[in-house]
């Protein structure tokens, strides 16, 4: 590989720093984001069921409040560093800020293979990370919510630990996202972020003059994002012919039975074995497969300079968070491939989370159709602006979107008189 770099946080600088450029705006702005503001790097002891102890390292990363609150999700996965959860708090700012909520960026992650661990030692590593990071979190300050290898159940031990400690008596959903719905969550939360890439896939191809209905897409990866990607682009009429997990990768140039696998990996947790209508090979052969449109939704770092020249896509809509290296993304660019940014492709999840925290403050819920109409204008929105950045200043969709986001920024700040 010929990258200079695969530290997320180091790209996610880089990007920063080109975007501040093109705009001519000045240097504190860039200090400024280029660091987060406070980075918590915790210890947990957990009792296993077998009555021993092990010690897991955690972290919080709050990367800018100037707009409201932090927000950003947890993630469960071995490969966890501190520079990657930096990385992933300084985007989550960006991502808030192309949309428009009023939020700042925040990130979490436990370094531990969560597949490794009983239900049990989950619910006690979930409770003590609050345990460890409570002192920084709240409903008005830090509100955490699912990422990699989270989700309701983890927020809802999460919510019951954190309302212990600081409820005193009461509970305080507002203080997570990403709920289940029998709990405080908000209808259509768990589909959001996949949903959120279905609609960006969906204005991508119309902006590139094609109907959605005529297209083939490849999805790497199948967990929350992936799947439910896959689930809203098929019933918007176009063929999903491959999807793959790291497990393997399920072909069928026809257009895969998406419910099938849904209901496959709901049993079996991975794609490995599934004997439905597909053929199963390696899980790189996604990169390969003839298709238009490809949707990343797995981890950082997916399409590099050596996976890129297997991919023969005119639009890439990132479904992950920093999917794509800067030396990858220059040779598409070159190529004339439209990429939809992380930071724009799947911000569904943190605008659905954000309908949720509005919910949770005023004990007062919405019907599953009116939070995807919601979501649907404030992302369809942000593409528009997005898009009329690329043609004023003549920029790709990544610069334009960081753009958007850091004038965004830009203004509390200096009404809050930092620069
Ligand atoms: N983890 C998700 C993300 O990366 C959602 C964050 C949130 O809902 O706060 O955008």
């Amino acid at each position: 590989m010929s990258e200079k770099t695969l530290n997320p946080f180091k790209i996610a600088q880089l990007q920063l720093r080109e975007a501040c450029h093109a705009l001519g705006e000045e240097e504190a702005v860039y200090q400024i984001l280029s660091e987060p503001e406070r980075v918590l790097e915790v210890t947990i002891p957990v009792k296993m069921d077998n009555g021993s102890f092990r010690v897991f390292k955690g972290y919080r990363v709050q990367h800018n409040d100037a707009s409201g609150p932090v927000k950003g999700g947890i993630r469960f996965h071995s490969h966890v560093t501190k520079d990657e959860v930096k990385a992933l708090a300084m985007w989550m700012t960006f991502k808030c800020g192309v949309v428009g909520l009023p939020y700042g960026g925040a990130k979490g992650g436990i370094i531990v293979d969560p597949d490794e661990l009983s239900k049990g030692e989950l619910e006690r590593l979930s409770r003590g990370y609050v345990r460890a990071i409570a002192p920084i979190i709240g409903e008005r300050r830090d509100i955490p919510a699912p990422d990699v290898n989270t989700n309701g159940q983890t927020m809802a031990w999460m919510v019951d630990e954190y309302s212990h400690l600081r409820g005193v008596g009461q509970t305080l959903p507002a203080a997570f996202t990403g709920k289940p719905v029998e709990f405080g969550g908000c209808l259509a939360r768990k589909e959001a972020t996949g949903y959120g890439v279905a609609l960006m896939i969906r204005e991508a191809a119309k902006y590139s003059g094609l109907d959605i209905k005529d297209l083939k897409i490849a999805i790497q990866g199948f967990g929350n994002v992936g799947s439910y990607t896959a689930m809203y682009v098929q019933a918007m009429g176009a063929a999903v012919v491959a999807v793959s997990d790291v497990s393997c990768c399920l072909v069928n140039e026809e257009g895969l039975d998406i419910k099938e696998i849904m209901d496959y990996t709901a049993a079996n947790k991975i794609l490995s074995g599934f004997q439905g209508k597909a053929r199963q090979l390696d899980r790189d052969e996604i990169f390969k497969q003839v298709c238009d449109i490809f949707a990343p939704c797995a981890l950082e770092n997916a399409i590099t300079s050596e996976t890129v020249h297997d991919l023969k896509v005119g639009i890439i809509c990132e479904g992950a968070n920093g999917p794509t290296t800067p030396e990858a993304e220059k040779i598409l660019l070159q190529k004339g491939v439209l990429i939809v940014p992380d930071i724009l492709a799947n911000a569904g999840g943190v605008t659905v989370s954000y309908f949720e925290w509005v919910q949770n403050l005023h004990n007062y819920y919405w019907r599953f159709e009116e939070v995807q109409q919601k979501q649907e204008i404030k992302m369809t929105d942000a593409f528009k602006k997005v898009v009329e950045l690329v043609r004023t200043h003549a920029v790709d969709m990544r610069k334009a979107a960081y753009m958007l986001s850091i004038k965004t920024l830009a203004m509390p700040m200096r009404l809050r008189g930092w620069v």
